[in-house]
């Protein structure tokens, strides 16, 4: 019997909505059917032809040029709520800026009572709380929402859940990240709310910033970002799920927005003591050949197959990425 394809939706066409677009059309078991952006969307609810989705996007400036079936609207996520009986899940790849978009976006979705899944690649923890308040609205909707479900937060987390399986008390989460891209223009919206981290910054005072001054606050610092004590999601995910208190996760890391070399290898270290009181540390390392994009959009579509098959036996509300494991995509 052939399994059964799930049509997927991606709100946002930058850097990560692209790569996810990309990533889709080397697989069997999903299908892009609707992309959206600040300028259009592009839907068939037969499925989009992914390459002429990301010329549109990459050589005109908006999915909404994508052939056949693009359209232009200054509303594009409202046009693909109202499309949205005809998607599966969707994979939010949107700036969170400010704080509250993404959970504002999500509310929408459940206001038309959308009962598909949704998967997010949120960072920031007063983000990730906001979207675990949604639980009773989204439960009974019924749909099924998978959070911080990227790399950090998201594979990281649930490689720290897994590792904690080792002892019986955990005592500190550390994860550390390297990340390298060639140009910062095609992650606007990663760097800036990487900005948001640093000394002096904040997420409301990145949001009001034109692109010409993010561009020299990374002059000022030779296109690198290292980033110290972020308020990353991780730790209220690892908390959320029952395995170590917030205040014991740590999340750093440099970027390099001038060279896709990785400038530290990304990691997460995970200490505890054993239950006969042995004191040790698992580390897991990713591939320094692993962009950032990868890391992030195959977790995306691993949580989104789990999150079909639990919308499947309906189990619907809000989970996390440390709440569960990714099913790997064929
Ligand atoms: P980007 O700036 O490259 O792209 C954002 C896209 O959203 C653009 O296509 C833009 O047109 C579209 N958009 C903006 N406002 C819109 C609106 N109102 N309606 C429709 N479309 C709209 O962003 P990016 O660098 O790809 O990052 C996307 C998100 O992924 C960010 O929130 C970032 O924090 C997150 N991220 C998470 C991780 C992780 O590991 N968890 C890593 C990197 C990035």
């Amino acid at each position: 019997m052939q399994a059964e394809i799930i049509r997927v939706g991606i709100l946002g066409a930058g850097g990560l909505g692209q790569a996810a677009a990309q990533i889709l059309a080397q697989k069997q078991e999903m299908q892009l059917v609707a992309i959206a952006d600040r300028s259009g969307f592009a839907f068939d609810a037969e499925g989009l032809d992914a390459t002429a989705v990301l010329q549109a996007s990459m050589t005109q400036g908006s999915v909404g040029y994508t052939p056949g079936a693009g359209t232009f609207t200054s509303d594009a996520i409202r046009a693909l709520i109202e499309r949205s009986h005809d998607v599966d899940a969707f994979f939010i790849a949107l700036p969170n800026l400010p704080n509250d978009f993404i959970p504002g976006v999500i509310h929408n979705f459940a206001q038309a009572e959308y009962d598909g899944v949704m998967v997010d690649a949120l960072k920031r923890t007063g983000a990730v709380e906001l979207v675990f308040k949604l639980d009773p609205l989204l439960s009974a909707v019924g749909m099924t929402y998978i959070t911080g479900a990227g790399a950090t937060p998201g594979l990281l987390t649930a490689a720290a859940a897994l590792a904690a399986q080792s002892f019986q008390e955990i005592l500190k989460v550390e994860i550390y990240f390297g990340v390298g891209i060639s140009n910062w223009d095609a992650y606007r919206a990663t760097i800036r709310e990487d900005i948001a981290h640093l000394d002096g910054f904040d997420v409301e005072r990145v949001s009001e910033m034109t692109d010409e001054e993010i561009e020299v606050e990374l002059d000022r610092r030779n296109g690198i970002l290292e980033l110290v004590n972020m308020e990353h999601a991780d730790d209220v995910i690892l908390e959320h799920a029952g395995i170590v208190d917030r205040k014991q996760v740590t999340v750093g890391g440099i970027v390099d927005t001038r060279s896709p070399k990785k400038p530290v290898s990304t990691n997460v270290k995970v200490t505890g003591k054993t239950f006969e009181g042995k004191m040790s540390t698992h580390v897991f390392t990713l591939g320094d050949e692993t962009s950032m994009a990868a890391n992030v959009c195959g977790p995306v579509f691993g949580y989104m197959k789990t999150g079909i098959w639990l919308n499947r036996r309906s189990i619907h509300g809000v989970f996390s990425s440390a709440d569960l494991m990714p099913r790997f995509v064929q």
